[in-house]
């Protein structure tokens, strides 16, 4: 199979080619073009061209293209779930029904959304102020590997139902459905050139979209050290910066111990761990301590590790051999920081055949982990948690905080009150207060510190799609 550049709404062939691979069986899927500054020049002319015809179609108009994808979407569910999980090794339990409904979602979310937008106005005596919310222009949309379906579709909804046109960049790691994702958009009728899709490495082909001078608006999800170096490239433009995070999960001793439990396996150990609201550093109070752990290990140990297209696998393959090494490099350190290896390590796990060449790794739990270790301090975004006691409610708040990034966090407690102290105490841009991480498209996601600024969803993406200008006429 052979996947191009989508520009101006003709594939685009490239110049020079990468592969993409199954991280579960390591076979090649398709043949990527490489795209780079001259791909990234024609994809932001095109969607520079197509903006003015685009933003000028009543909102209602917009709204039915961008439902009809939407639409297209959830019919293909299946072949992109499956196509999703053989690109990312994301388990397909994950991807069918979860990830890619979701993606469909989006659309239709936002289509009902930006027939919604409305204006403000602010009266004076002497004046009238009104405020407008125009599209912004030519957005430059980039995707990370992990969940990368669900993701593009969270910035391409928004971007174009608010009347801008968009240049897409997905990660080289994970490119094949936001090529399927481009067909089925000229296929519900949205225009040629309101989305671009150009493939390609980072260097090559996203840090010249981000410095182009016509691209108004970035929406990145990625890591922080890519966050930081394209937000020093970008210049003058409006952005939202979703990056990393090393959430904490904060277990107190009155909480509702099996739902803490629960909750806290699926953060860690769904979506191979390859997500950025993982909760991975568990904070648990010293009374339930021990007894937290030993039911969490035994948890641990009964997790599927296979398959991806098995409905029963819930941890699948890392995305690639260096990300796998970099996992595994984690779980050397941990007994050499000092920190307890009580389930999974650097043991092979025991896979079916298809699957034995894989870039698997066990789910993996650290106790008696101290903060300031590297393995509590850095994202390992792979299936390895650690265990931290604390001793109340100021020590969960201190150790929850002593950390650079704030995405997400996860509070357990039966006191309402300390609920909602210690929720507002965690510096983070999502609090979940006995829950695991539930998205709702209204709420402003997004982190802080280094896991990034702006928020995207609901209104919070006009932040980033829509330009507020304000009018005064005297009267
Ligand atoms: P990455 O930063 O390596 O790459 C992300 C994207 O940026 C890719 O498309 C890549 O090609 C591109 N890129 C790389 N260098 C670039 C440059 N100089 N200019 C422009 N684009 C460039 O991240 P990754 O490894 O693909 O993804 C994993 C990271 O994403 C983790 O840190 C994870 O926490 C984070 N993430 C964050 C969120 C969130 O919402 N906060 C969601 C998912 C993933």
């Amino acid at each position: 199979m052979r996947i191009d550049h989508l520009i101006a709404g003709k594939p685009v062939a490239g110049r020079d080619y990468f592969t993409t691979v199954n991280p579960a069986t390591q076979e090649v899927l398709a043949e990527v073009a490489s795209g780079g500054e001259a791909e990234v020049n024609a994809a932001v002319a095109a969607a520079k061209e197509a903006f003015p015809k685009w933003a000028a179609l009543p909102a209602t108009d917009r709204a039915k293209l961008v439902r009809k994808l939407g639409e297209l979407i959830a019919r293909h569910v299946p072949e992109l779930s499956q196509m999703e999980t053989n690109d990312t090794g994301q388990v397909i339990a994950q991807t069918g029904k979860q990830l890619v409904p979701r993606a469909a979602d989006n659309f239709s979310y936002f289509a009902e959304m930006c027939v919604r937008v409305d204006g403000h106005t602010y009266p004076t005596p002497t004046h009238l102020n009104y405020t407008l919310f125009h599209p912004v222009g030519v957005c430059a949309l980039i995707s990370p590997w992990n969940v990368p379906f669900m993701t593009a579709t969270w910035k391409v909804a928004p971007c174009l139902a608010f009347g801008n046109t968009a240049v897409l960049k997905m990660s080289e790691l994970s490119p094949m459905t936001a090529s399927r994702l481009g067909e089925l958009a000229l296929e519900a009728g949205i225009p040629a050139g309101v989305l671009n899709i150009v493939h390609g490495y980072g260097k090559d082909a996203g840090e010249p979209l981000v410095r182009h001078p016509d691209v108004r608006a970035i929406s990145f999800t990625g890591s922080t050290a890519t966050g930081n170096r394209i937000v020093k490239e970008a210049g003058l433009k409006k952005f939202s910066m979703e990056l990393g995070g090393k959430s904490p999960f904060v277990v107190f001793d009155d909480a509702d111990f099996e739902r803490a439990l629960d909750a806290a396996v699926f953060m860690i150990f769904s979506n191979n761990g390859e997500r950025c609201t993982a909760g991975s550093r568990i904070l648990v109070q010293k009374p339930i301590y021990a007894k937290f752990v030993e039911r969490f290990v035994a948890r641990a140990k009964k997790i599927a590790v296979g398959d991806p297209l098995d409905e029963k696998t819930i941890v699948g393959p890392m995305i690639s051999p260096g990300h796998l090494a970099k996992v595994r490099s984690y779980i050397e350190l941990g007994p050499k920081e000092g920190a307890t290896l009580l389930c999974g390590g650097l043991d092979a796990p025991l896979l079916p055949d298809r699957v034995k060449k894989g870039n698997y790794v066990l789910p993996t739990v650290f106790a008696d982990v101290d903060n300031r270790m590297k393995i509590a301090q850095d994202e390992i975004f792979g299936p390895v948690a650690c265990l931290i006691p604390f001793e109340d409610e100021a020590d969960a708040v201190r150790i929850a905080n002593d950390i650079s990034y704030g995405l997400s966090s996860y509070v357990f407690t039966e006191n309402i009150g300390r609920a909602h102290r210690v929720a507002a105490g965690i510096e983070a841009g999502m609090c979940f207060v006995n829950s695991q991480n539930v998205r709702d498209l209204r709420q402003p996601f997004g982190g802080t510190k280094a896991s990034g600024t702006g928020r995207e969803g609901g209104t919070w993406s006009y932040e980033v799609f829509l330009e507020p200008k304000n009018i005064a006429v005297s009267l």
